[in-house]
């Protein structure tokens, strides 16, 4: 069993909003519908997404790199630094990625640090309205300093 630490999602979340292209519209759409939501939180974004975003509903979204160019890279390494809270991640199922192994990585840290994902609109919409959307929220994640300490030790 792994020695774990309880850390807290604050109030106010940093959102990474990321939508490959056959899907961009349907994020765009669901950020103009959740505009008055988003506006309380923190936005970020690969690239393009993120541009698109910013254009078409007034959000402010900062952008990291193309996802292809290594932004889903970026967006994971906030996530392991602890600054990036919820994700909203609308993946395309019927489409192949070039970057898909980026794609996977992002996936994987994502739940290594037991960030919330939604990855459909459905998903991002029940999200949304949880009631932890509006209060700080504390899990429990692996205790990296202890597991590097026991790895040190008996490796
Ligand atoms: P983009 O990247 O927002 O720059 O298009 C998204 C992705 O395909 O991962």
């Amino acid at each position: 069993m792994e020695d774990k630490v309880i850390l807290t999602l604050g109030k106010q979340k940093n959102i990474a909003l990321i939508a490959h292209d056959g899907k961009k519209q349907e994020l765009i759409a669901w950020c103009e519908h959740n505009k008055e939501i988003l506006k309380h939180h923190f936005l970020c974004g690969t690239g393009t997404t993120a541009r698109m975003i910013s254009d078409k509903t007034g959000l402010p979204v900062k952008g990291y790199n193309s996802g292809p160019l290594g932004g889903d890279q970026q967006i994971g390494a906030k996530i392991v630094e602890g600054r990036i809270d919820f994700m909203v991640f609308f993946s395309d199922p019927l489409t192949a990625q070039p970057h898909d192994p980026d794609v996977k990585a992002l996936m994987r840290i994502a739940q290594v640090y037991d960030i919330p994902i939604a990855v459909n609109k459905a998903s991002a919409d029940f999200m949304l309205t949880s009631k932890f959307m509006n209060a700080e929220y504390n899990h429990a994640v692996i205790d990296f300093g202890k597991n590097i300490a026991k790895r040190a030790e008996t490796l």
